[in-house]
């Protein structure tokens, strides 16, 4: 029960959670309705909102206004937790001690769920002659870019692997169509994907193969296997890992992911990622826990994934302040929802645990489906922020 842990040295325990994103507001939120006032969390995070990565799409398709997908870290007022907006400069996670524009942090427990970073000048030509749909600035930027285009080549394409939400660019090329045929350009256009996996969604063979369909009818040209390693604007080409050319007038790209170089100097990555313990979470500093895109845990980078471990690590950090052993383990699971136009949505159920191969299975896409992810969105929301979501009509 919040407030109520018999132990009063356990005021003392210093929780601090890096990065307000998926994984650290739902860590966040565990810790604060099982203690309570009972420990001190610190949340630090250098953006003062939250978008979810779908509704990048949802306002870079005219369907939201920006300020309709924002969520002001303002809002986040739970007992035993402190939201400081501010950059983190280091991390020693020997000692637990961060810097940040705002001070140095020391902390008892430390969680790091601080994503991954894009980068977008890392791929040729891409800021001079293309758009990326996966920042926040980039995706609402494209909304005035989308609403003035009048037809033409578009490719929508990943340039480097690994990448988060897998299923985003079939969504964007599915959306896309719609786009165009609502403002009668469809006739007039072509829509190329461009994808470094063999199928859309390699562990759900049903989603890829009703992927694959949608496409098939919708005349989107599916290109599996490769990505796009730059772009021409000159001759306003992209140029294929493949070594082909394929012309565009709108390029839509996913931008190379790397850790932040916070993370990168902190000693905690091996091959540009965290290694955590797949089912504890743990990392190989004792005390240190890793979550969500950061990590190399094995999981598509995800929201849902980030979330699900991020619940393992708040029972984890909740057996250290309560002095007891914690049974839970991560199972790998994560549903996402899969936007197929027609304000169609389905839901793809995958689990990926360690020397297994991943399954996963498809429902819809449907209408009932749409109206159940605007309630997984609304849930977190209100869960995270007190208060309740979506957003007004569109504009
Ligand atoms: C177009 C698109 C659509 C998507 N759709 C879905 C979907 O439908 N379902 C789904 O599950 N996932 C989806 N995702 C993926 C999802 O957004 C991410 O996988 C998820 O947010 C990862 O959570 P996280 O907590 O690991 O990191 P993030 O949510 O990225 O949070 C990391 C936080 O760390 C902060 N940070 C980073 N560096 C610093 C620093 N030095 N100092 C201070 N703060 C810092 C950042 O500001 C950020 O708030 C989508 C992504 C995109 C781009």
């Amino acid at each position: 029960m919040p407030g109520t842990t018999p132990l009063g040295y356990l005021a003392a325990m210093r929780i601090l959670v890096l990065g307000a994103g998926f994984g650290g507001l739902e860590v966040t939120t565990r810790l604060s309705e099982e203690f309570g006032d009972d420990v001190e969390v610190v949340l630090i995070d250098q953006n003062d909102d939250f978008v979810f990565g779908f509704s990048k799409l949802d306002v870079m398709f005219g369907r939201h206004i920006p300020s309709a997908v924002r969520h002001p870290y303002r809002d986040l007022v739970k007992p035993g937790v402190r939201f400081v907006q501010s950059t983190v400069r280091s991390i020693d996670p020997v000692v637990k001690r961060v810097d940040t524009d705002a001070g140095a942090f020391e902390a008892d427990i430390l969680v790091v769920a601080l994503g991954a970073d894009l980068h977008p000048d890392a791929t040729p030509g891409l800021v001079e002659g293309g758009h990326e749909f996966y920042t926040v600035a980039g995706a609402f930027a494209l909304r005035e870019v989308l609403a003035s285009f009048e037809g033409g080549r578009v490719i929508v394409a990943v340039t480097s692997v690994p990448f988060k939400c897998p299923p985003a660019p079939s969504e964007t090329a599915l959306l896309m169509h719609d786009f165009l045929t609502d403002r009668g350009l469809r006739e007039g256009s072509e829509i190329a994907l461009v994808m470094p996996l063999p199928v859309p969604i390699p562990p759900s063979p049903a989603a890829s193969k009703a992927l694959l369909v949608a496409f098939a009818e919708r005349g989107i040209d599916w290109h599996p296997g490769r990505l796009v390693s730059g772009l021409d604007p000159a001759r306003k080409v992209a140029v294929l890992s493949d070594g082909n050319d394929m012309p565009y007038d709108l390029f839509l790209g996913v931008p190379v992911h790397r850790a932040p170089v916070v993370v990168e100097q902190s000693g905690l990555t091996v091959d540009g990622w965290i290694p955590v313990n797949p089912l504890t979470l743990e990392t190989s500093f004792p005390g240190v826990f890793s979550v969500g895109d950061v990590t190399s845990v094995g999981t598509p980078k995800a929201g849902v994934f980030a979330e699900g471990q991020a619940a393992v690590a708040a029972d984890g950090i909740g057996a250290l302040v309560s002095g007891i052993s914690s049974s839970t383990q991560y199972d790998g699971h994560g549903m996402c929802y899969l936007e197929f136009g027609e304000d169609e949505v389905a839901r793809v159920d995958v689990t990926f645990r360690s020397g297994q191969n991943p399954t996963g299975d498809m429902e819809g896409p449907s209408s009932a489906l749409a109206a159940d992810k605007v309630k997984f969105g609304a849930d977190r929301i209100q869960r995270w922020f007190g208060r309740s979501w979506p957003a007004p009509p569109t504009a």
